[in-house]
């Protein structure tokens, strides 16, 4: 096939982009470090890599495109295909890999079944484990997608092999139709792959660095999953589209949109408002061995060589209260909960 693998683009680019390293000292940063394709060829039994005719979302893209290595033309050697096989969730919704649905999949994947049948008239065979159509407008175009002729298999495929000799087909998929509960061997010419999202190379790096937590699933974790679905547990830091997990452009823009909204506000304000639960250091106590230096996973702790004493900085202190319980001099505490207070307290309601 004229592989969008192995044969990039003839034509010339048109922009020259160099890189640049800017120094800016700002006041917010929005994190915006998309998703990486996860590498299919992990999964051996699909064939990438290994099989001709094999290939991923992205690289069919490449081949839609019109500036593409066929010019936009669906081509297997030089010919279009009489059946073609999509394949979802390859590394997503899987124990072995990714559990999380990658989200956009089950969409692109109805997408590429349109313009297949739309350009080539071939066969197309849908194999998926759930249908996820929860846009706006996404459940009608699953139905069209049916009514254009393209056959769902609700199924994993088991396997795509080099098809045997005399076969209708350059490759041979394998499943198990769960709701007809028969196996099935299906001929095609092209099989498309959709891989899961994981994060992005160097945003390990980029969170560490901005002091940033992350979900189980290895991307950036929110404030709040409904309540501040943009904000993180550092203020002034935001975070907008896959950086936060897998989603659409839709979801990103009207994340993207919230994030520069929010920042927007700040700077109308002209001043931030800080949580009042801060840590506090009673330098008098303070024996100068820098544990909590060490500990504070928000860096809101200095230390001041001069006085050789510790001190948290408040804007940047979220009140974790690690520091507090880690001085070995009993030397923080939590500003408006000092043992005193929190007896006065005790006694005050017992006294009632
Ligand atoms: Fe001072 Fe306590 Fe920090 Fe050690 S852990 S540097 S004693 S405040
Ligand atoms: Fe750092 Fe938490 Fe101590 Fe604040 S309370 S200084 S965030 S360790």
């Amino acid at each position: 096939m004229a592989s969008p693998r192995s044969k990039p683009s003839q034509k010339p680019n048109v922009a020259c982009i160099v890189d640049e390293v800017a120094h800016l000292d700002v006041g917010q940063i929005m994190v915006s470090t998309g998703f990486k394709q996860f590498d299919p060829s992990v999964i051996p039994q699909y064939g990438y890599g290994r099989l001709d005719n094999v290939v991923t979302g992205l690289e069919f893209e490449r081949m839609l495109s019109s500036t593409g290595p066929t010019d936009g033309k669906i081509l297997i050697d030089g010919e279009a295909p009489r059946a073609v096989a999509i394949l979802h969730c390859v590394g997503s919704r899987d124990e072995n890999f990714n559990r999380y649905c990658s989200r956009v999949c089950c969409m692109y994947a109805l997408k590429f079944a349109h313009l297949v049948r739309e350009r080539t008239n071939a066969e197309v065979y849908q194999f998926y484990i759930d249908m996820r159509a929860f846009g706006k407008g996404y459940e009608e175009f699953y139905s069209r997608i049916l009514d254009e002729g393209t056959t769902m298999v609700r199924g994993k495929v088991a396997e795509v092999m080099a098809a045997p000799d005399g076969s209708p087909g350059k490759l041979l998929v394998k499943a198990e139709d769960s709701l007809l509960g028969v196996r099935r061997e299906v001929p095609v010419d092209l099989v498309i792959l959709c891989p899961a999202m994981v994060p992005s190379d160097g945003s390990q790096e980029l969170r560490q660095l901005l002091h940033l937590s992350q979900s189980g699933d290895g991307f950036l974790l929110e404030r709040h999953p409904k309540l501040d679905p943009v904000g993180t547990a550092s203020d002034g830091i935001y975070i907008a589209g896959c950086a936060q997990g897998p989603k659409d452009i839709p979801d990103t823009v009207a994340q993207a949109s919230a994030a520069a909204s929010k920042m927007l506000g700040w700077m109308a304000r002209g001043e931030m408002t800080i949580d009042p639960i801060k840590a506090e250091v009673q330098e008098e106590r303070c024996g100068g061995c820098r544990v909590c230096h060490a500990l504070c996973p928000y860096n809101a702790i200095s230390w001041v060589e001069d006085e050789k004493v510790a001190r948290v900085e408040e804007a940047l202190c979220k009140g974790c209260g690690v520091c507090v319980a880690a001085c070995p001099a009993s030397a923080i505490v939590g500003s408006g909960f000092t043992d005193q207070q929190i007896y006065a307290e005790i006694s005050g309601l017992l006294a009632v």
